[in-house]
């Protein structure tokens, strides 16, 4: 048999290694001009005159931008079960509190129909994820907001690049964007984010609590014109900053993205075509004229055929990593107990979970690679 096929794998060129090496030799390692040069790059990518802040982490990024459209203690945040538990970290570490909203069972991102009805006079935000880089309803989420007043923070940690209305995730008119960087996203830094807004204010305040509440960054301390000892604490900030040597990686994994999505788009496609007839429900694809990230592609076995964890063990058996994406929050003993949640109360999300396998997707694997897990799917349904 040939070797084990991981689930996930980054894909490296010598341009990121060369670009890392002259990071290390020209003295910057932590923010400094390649930082800046991976933030224009990345907001000239989204377009549209955004502002980009890098960051250490997507779950950094989310931290920050709810810091900076003043969530606060009591306050509630409406977001999906169906997600990492970074999505609602983020809101208990401001003392506010997750409502969670099922999902729509095609689709698995956030049911756009049942958000209203957990607004409450204590909700301040919405926090929609694009489930394995499928855009969600953007437009009804938007109205929501704009109806109730309510500010948007997307979680675009698998969204890049997706499209929604032919428009880039990043450029919608939400308050704040993050994209993720970590090892196995669509690109990475091996950990980073990106935090992407329209707002002057919003992006400033981003900037600052990034770097100990400094009201300059290090980069402008030692370029500008002004005395480099001086500068002023502003706020109690974090220590959030992504190094030059992270957004060396960065730059040239920014340049691949539109062929990593490509070829990721091409990988879907063809596990689609190959199981058609199987008794599994394949992953919905982007509405025509969109673009899908292709960050995961999840299966949904059909009921009374196979066992999920059997199907995993015997995919293991025949040498191919599959994963699960992912395990609702309200089964997780934190989220449950804290908010006395009951695996039924959200049973789109439940049902969901209990038939869906992550089979491998991405640029690294060979077409070889692919033909031999849509083979091992296929004998073990068969
Ligand atoms: C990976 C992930 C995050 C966190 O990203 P990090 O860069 O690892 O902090 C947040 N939300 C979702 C949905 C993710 O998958």
């Amino acid at each position: 048999m040939s070797s084990f096929l991981p689930f996930a794998l980054p894909d490296i060129g010598e341009e990121e290694i060369q670009e890392v090496v002259a990071s290390l030799k020209s003295g910057w390692l932590t923010t400094g001009p390649k930082t800046k040069q991976f933030e224009n790059d990345f907001a000239a990518f989204i377009g549209g005159g955004v502002e980009t802040i890098a960051v250490n982490s997507a779950t950094a990024g989310l931290h920050l931008a709810l810091e900076a459209i003043g969530i606060g203690a009591g306050d509630e945040v409406i977001t999906t079960p169906y997600t990492f538990t970074a999505t609602a970290e983020v809101i208990r570490y401001l003392g506010a509190h997750p409502v969670f909203v099922d999902i729509d069972p095609t689709t698995f991102n956030i049911d756009s129909a049942k958000i209203e009805a957990a607004i409450t006079s204590r909700t301040k935000a919405i926090i929609p994820v694009h489930l394995g880089g499928l855009a969600c309803e953007m437009d009804a989420i938007l109205s929501l907001a704009e109806k109730h007043g309510l500010k948007i923070v997307e979680d675009a940690a698998h969204a890049l690049p997706t499209t929604y209305r032919g428009k880039l995730i990043g450029s919608l008119t939400s308050d704040i964007t993050v994209f993720s960087f970590y090892a196995t996203k669509t690109i990475t830094t091996g950990e980073g984010g990106m935090i992407v807004t329209r707002h002057p204010d919003l992006a400033k305040r981003c900037r600052t609590m990034r770097l100990h509440g400094i009201s300059r960054d290090v980069f402008d301390r030692y370029t500008s014109s002004k005395p480099s000892w001086h500068y002023e604490v502003i706020a109690p900030g974090f220590k959030y900053n992504l190094t030059d040597i992270a957004s060396s990686i960065g730059i040239h994994q920014l340049r691949k993205a539109r062929l990593f999505q490509a070829k990721r788009a091409a990988m879907a496609e063809m596990y689609t075509q190959a199981f058609a007839g199987l008794p599994l429900t394949p992953p919905p694809a982007a509405p025509a004229g969109d673009m899908h990230a292709w960050h995961l592609y999840v299966i949904r076995l059909q009921p009374g055929i196979i066992d999920r964890a059997e199907f995993i063990s015997k995919m293991a058996d025949k040498g191919i990593g599959c994963s699960v994406h992912f395990i609702p929050l309200h089964l997780h003993p934190y989220w449950a107990e804290t908010y006395r949640l009951k695996p039924t109360d959200f049973p789109a999300a439940l049902e969901n979970y209990e038939r869906a396998v992550s089979l491998p997707i991405y640029t690294k694997m060979a077409k070889d690679d692919q033909e031999r897990v849509i083979a091992a799917v296929r004998e073990i349904l068969a």
